[in-house]
């Protein structure tokens, strides 16, 4: 890489802390000085934990005061719009707004839990980590691929500076941020936006991909496989992986391996941040119409920095314009995935798809 294309630009929030107790963090410009008085004297704590799955051999979070809480905004509220009253961004404007959620899933402080009555061997364990929501834009209307590049690079940065900053706390072990779109994906809120879980344990699709990369396989090298690659930049491919397990999966891929956005260059940046948009264009035109997917931000959980490349992965969640992709029967039951089309044609259909 010349000297040019190894250049990196430094990002730092401006941080806040909001009266209930939780992180806010103001990435690019803003107009305004935050206050939140309809939070003052909240004392709304409660804590999740763990159980173990003992068949699944997985952990399960259990966050019950989730259920019955009583917030139930009015239809036409959205609470990331810029100025809201008793919204979350008191501002007048803003660039990228992250905070801690306010009925969060993980917590940082959450306490070991007692042994559950009469099921003393179940193995139980505090829900230690941290959920934060991310909003992209102050515009409501807003996406993700129809921000300007520059907001996107910088979104691309703020992922990183979260991966890392939340990495540095002693007990997290992983960070993941995501975005699930439409309704289908389960939105109710439609502010553009995104989540970003840190984790205190490795959860198992992570782990299963910690160990892979660990024994050796190179996802960076899909970058140079033709028949895969729907979209080739100079840094980094857009490619459908030769083993999906949704029909149209497409995965952002830098070409240098790299840990997290965070050590990405400018160049590799700009790039990634192209291809984001470029992904979901795609799945738009193909489809005819606005596509739901989940996409999930990749990095390497601590320990695995030498082996994990950062790469996010597109999962649609259609088959046709009018077909779901359901996960259902034996892929819930068995979790054995049925595709009915070859990745190779899936990455031939995409790469026709004009954008
Ligand atoms: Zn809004």
């Amino acid at each position: 890489m010349s000297g040019q294309d190894s250049q990196k630009t430094p990002v730092k929030p401006t941080t806040f802390r909001m009266p209930d107790g939780r992180s806010f963090y103001l990435y690019g410009d803003f107009e305004g000085a935050p206050e939140w008085p309809w939070l003052e004297g909240s004392t709304d704590r409660s804590f999740s934990h763990r159980r173990w799955h003992a068949l699944r051999r997985e952990w399960v979070v259990y966050s019950a005061h989730r259920q019955s809480r009583t917030y139930k905004p009015p239809a036409d509220f959205c609470p990331f719009c810029p100025g809201v009253a008793n919204g979350e961004v008191p501002l007048k404007d803003f660039s990228i707004a992250v905070f801690d959620n306010r009925f969060s899933s993980l917590q940082k402080d959450a306490p070991q839990p007692a042994p559950i009555t009469g099921l003393e061997d179940l193995p139980v364990a505090s829900a230690v980590g941290n959920c934060e929501v991310i909003i992209y834009s102050s515009d409501h209307k807003a996406s993700m691929a129809s921000l300007p590049l520059a907001r996107r690079e910088l979104l691309v940065r703020a992922w990183g500076d979260r991966i890392r900053s939340l990495l540095d706390i002693p007990e997290m072990q992983a960070v993941l941020p995501f975005e699930n779109r439409g309704e289908e994906a389960g939105v109710t809120l439609h502010h553009p936006h995104g989540q970003i879980y840190a984790f205190s344990y490795l959860p198992p699709v992570i782990n299963a991909m910690a160990q892979s990369f660990k024994e050796g396989f190179d996802l960076c090298a899909l970058t140079g496989k033709k028949d895969y690659v729907v979209a080739d930049a100079e840094h980094a491919a857009m490619l459908v992986p030769p083993f999906t397990r949704f029909p149209y999966e497409l995965w952002v891929v830098p070409k240098r391996r790299c840990p997290s956005p965070d050590k990405l260059s400018d160049a590799e940046v700009r790039d990634v941040a192209e291809l984001l948009a470029r992904a979901a264009n795609t799945y738009d035109a193909f489809f005819g119409r606005t596509c739901p997917y989940v996409m999930l931000v990749y990095a390497a959980p601590k320990g695995f920095e030498d082996v994990f490349p950062f790469h996010i992965q597109f999962q649609p969640l259609l088959r046709s314009p009018t077909k779901m992709k359901f996960v259902a029967g034996v892929e819930v039951g068995a979790g054995s995935f049925l595709v009915d089309i070859l990745p190779e044609t899936a990455a031939q259909h995409l790469r026709e798809v004009e954008v």
